[in-house]
């Protein structure tokens, strides 16, 4: 699809809260909060490239990574937010699993704290939101992790706590490791998108937008389009095609009686 819409695929990673407690299990606000979570890495990939990319923390101008732990001297995430900033601008969407709950507020209170503005208005798509739309009910985990090693697109790399903890030690074996974790998750969620896609019952996703005039299906652009039963309301019928190319089964957005009078855009059923 040379002239469709950018689309970027994202996963953020964090450092933790340090807060002071009077008790391991203490229940309700903390005693005292000395830094909130600052974004550690954010990973990404455009659909159609190859290759995921990151950014992360220790990149920081001025960051001195430790060969064995220490207090790194970089725990300010405002130039990482720099970085990722015009790459959020220029995505037609964003694809975030539980970006919504997660990704996307995490960002925007950092933006927020550094007195930067907000992301535009532009469309974030939240995969598992999505995905719950369809499976929710089967009893399936929509868990990046679980989903993918279900759908055999790969496995989550393995880590536990001591990655962030080295990490925010500054040690920078651990930060080449957070690097490849963040960027081979990235690349499940690319996998992952690519693979629902037929299923998505979003209305902000629409391929028509790029191909006006055109019947091609919402998904993925493709003409190969056949004419096979209606979509009704009840006040209202719309032709339905079925996908050739994937298999989704795109409507259309004129009503019958309407059809001769204007152009036609497709639209999610
Ligand atoms: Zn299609």
């Amino acid at each position: 699809m040379p002239n469709g819409p950018r689309i970027l695929i994202l996963d953020i990673e964090t450092f933790p809260q340090t807060q002071l407690r009077w008790r391991y299990w203490e229940d309700g606000a903390p005693f005292h909060t000395i830094k909130p979570n600052v974004v550690a890495a954010i990973a990404y990939r455009w659909v159609g490239d190859k290759r995921s990319q990151v950014v992360s923390l220790d990149q920081t101008p001025g960051y001195r990574a430790t060969r064995i732990g220490g207090e790194a001297e970089v725990t300010d995430d405002q130039w990482l937010l720099q970085e990722i900033f015009p790459i959020v601008v220029a995505a037609d969407f964003v694809v975030a699993h539980y970006g919504l709950g997660f990704d996307r507020p995490m960002l925007e209170a950092r933006l927020w704290e550094h007195g930067m503005g907000p992301f535009p208005p532009n469309n974030w798509i939240d995969s598992k939101k999505e995905i719950a739309k369809f499976i929710r009910g089967s009893g399936y985990s929509m868990a990046l992790g679980n989903l993918a090693e279900w759908l055999e697109l790969g496995e989550k790399i393995e880590t536990n706590k001591s990655l962030w903890l080295n990490c925010m030690a500054g040690q920078r074996k651990a930060w080449t490791q957070m690097r490849k974790y963040a960027r081979h998750d990235v690349d499940l969620l690319h996998d992952l998108f690519l693979s629902m896609g037929p299923f998505m019952r979003t209305s902000v996703f629409n391929m028509g937008h790029w191909y006006k005039g055109q019947d091609v299906c919402t998904w993925c652009g493709s003409d190969d389009l056949e004419k096979r039963g209606f979509y009704r309301t009840g006040a209202s019928e719309f032709q339905r095609y079925l996908c050739h190319n994937c298999g989704h089964w795109p409507r259309s957005a004129k009503r019958e009686s309407q059809k001769e009078i204007d152009g036609t855009v497709t639209r999610m059923r």
